[in-house]
């Protein structure tokens, strides 16, 4: 009943902003991705670049001139914490830049567009002002939407069974190995299985797996500590008794679901209208094919988070309301030289198409791309290959990476046995980070990127006609 009450009191409040939508349209923008995939750096620069439009060409709206001014307003939700652009963008451009921190937990800004709409519609109605809020998210939430369906027994199954495949579950299997679940519930064990077990998915996160939830424990933000986030895992156990540790841990896992989980989608996901994910894309594929095919599965179950139908909860708290684009971009394409940046997209495409069929999904339109919000690398030619360069995070000096050639054929990575030793991107990939360049930038220029206008043309371009 909660949901459903819930549902036409926000089907009410919807009603009266497309009313007020009607003179100053709204467009919700998701920005989301695992951890350290880029998010921060995407909404800086690109927020960056919607304020000055110097380097964004490929959006029509910017390159005809229909964007007369763009500027930061205050957001409409007073209880998500504010996207700190300033800083972000001082961290960058600064005469030292440095990569701003990285998000943490959900955060909105609100840019204003006063845009002069083309055609004759437009000489009789003048400029109008399209709101743009963009709300910054941890792909690790999304992911937990797949808790929804499964009952704390399955959960368990199904994390214990992949963590007996791999090395990094080894220490947590050992813990597991001197506790009795159908014993009385005792606290220290409890936190002490949450900490081994929380160990295990940052190891797992590390080595470049993105089936990591509960997603919080990797990002608790405020709820660090709480019972909703000591629980883990456990054995099956016949009829476990009331007050056991199985029992209890059972329960948490339903609060983590009622408490956590249910919010975000019915306060944040369901308002989204256009959404970008963010991929590490060039990692996954340095860290070879189970990274890939994992990958490949978690853009399976988030295209699955925008397609409710067979989620009963998620389509009531919808209502009705569906996300109109999605874009999947592979970021950080300022790692390889442009002549590899075709092979990157055809990755992203057949990866895309891929997770489209297996979620059987249709409705919103779909893109891929390979973008770097940030360029912090020029090309060259060095003894015969082509590479590029930049200054190294590690020590600021300058280096040069030819990572390797990615295959022409995505099939080769994409379909490749998840045992598969074969890696794509050699071992220099994963110690070349680079710095951001030091730019010098007129006052209010965007920094340099590759395509992060095309990516905003995609996303929003059409609203801005
Ligand atoms: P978030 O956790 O998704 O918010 O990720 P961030 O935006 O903080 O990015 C994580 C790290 O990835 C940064 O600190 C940079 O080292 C790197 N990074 C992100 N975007 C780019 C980019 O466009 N180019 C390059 N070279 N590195 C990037």
């Amino acid at each position: 009943l909660y949901d459903i009450v819930d549902g036409i009191g926000r089907s009410v409040e919807g009603a009266t902003q497309s009313v007020t939508g009607i003179f100053e349209p709204t467009i919700r923008l998701g920005v989301t991705g695992l951890s350290r995939a880029g998010k921060t750096v995407f909404i800086t620069s690109l927020v960056a670049n919607l304020m000055d439009r110097a380097r964004m060409g490929q959006l029509k709206a910017a390159s005809t001139g229909a964007i007369q001014t763009a500027y930061l307003h205050p957001q409409p939700d007073d209880t998500i914490a504010r996207f700190d652009f300033e800083s972000h963008l001082a961290d960058l451009t600064g005469a030292e830049p440095k990569w701003p921190h990285s998000t943490r937990t959900i955060s909105e800004l609100r840019l204003s567009l006063r845009v002069q709409p083309s055609g004759l519609v437009g000489m009789v109605s003048g400029p109008k002002t399209v709101h743009l809020d963009i709300v910054d998210y941890p792909g690790e939430w999304l992911l937990d939407l797949g808790l929804m369906d499964k009952s704390y027994a399955e959960w368990s199954a199904e994390t214990l069974a992949r963590a007996q495949a791999r090395q990094a579950g080894a220490a947590y299997l050992a813990a597991l190995g001197v506790v009795d679940p159908s014993a009385k519930l005792d606290e220290p064990t409890a936190q002490r299985l949450a900490a081994d077990f929380t160990a295990y998915l940052h190891a797992i996160r590390a080595e470049g797996f993105s089936d990591c939830t509960p997603g919080r424990f990797l990002l608790p933000g405020e709820l660090d500590g709480s019972p909703v986030l000591t629980f883990a895992p456990l054995p099956q156990v016949e009829r476990p008794s009331r007050g056991s540790l199985w029992r209890e841990f059972e329960r948490r896992y339903e609060a983590y679901k009622s408490k956590v989980v249910k919010p975000f989608f019915r306060d944040h996901f369901s308002r989204i209208d256009r959404q970008i994910v963010l991929v590490d894309a060039l990692g996954a594929i340095h860290a070879g094919p189970q990274a890939v095919d994992d990958l490949r599965q978690s853009m399976v179950d988030i295209l699955g988070a925008f397609r409710p139908g067979p989620n009963a909860w998620l389509s009531q708290i919808l209502f009705g309301k569906r996300v109109e684009k999605i874009l999947f971009a592979a970021t950080k394409a300022d790692h390889l030289h442009h002549s590899q940046h075709a092979r990157l997209t055809a990755i992203m495409e057949a990866l895309l198409r891929d997770a489209k069929d297996r979620a059987e999904f249709a409705g919103a339109a779909t893109g891929a791309m390979s973008i770097a919000a940030v360029r912090a690398t020029v090309e060259d030619h060095l003894q015969g290959l082509d590479v590029v360069r930049g200054a190294r995070l590690s020590d600021g000096k300058q280096a040069a990476l030819y990572p390797g050639e990615l295959p022409s054929d995505p099939s080769k990575i994409i379909g490749a046995a998840r045992d598969a030793a074969e890696k794509w991107l050699d071992a220099e990939y994963s110690v070349m980070n680079f710095a951001p360049a030091k730019l010098d930038l007129a006052p209010g220029e965007g920094p340099p990127h590759i395509r992060l206008d095309r990516a905003a043309e995609f996303l929003i371009g059409d609203r801005l006609r």
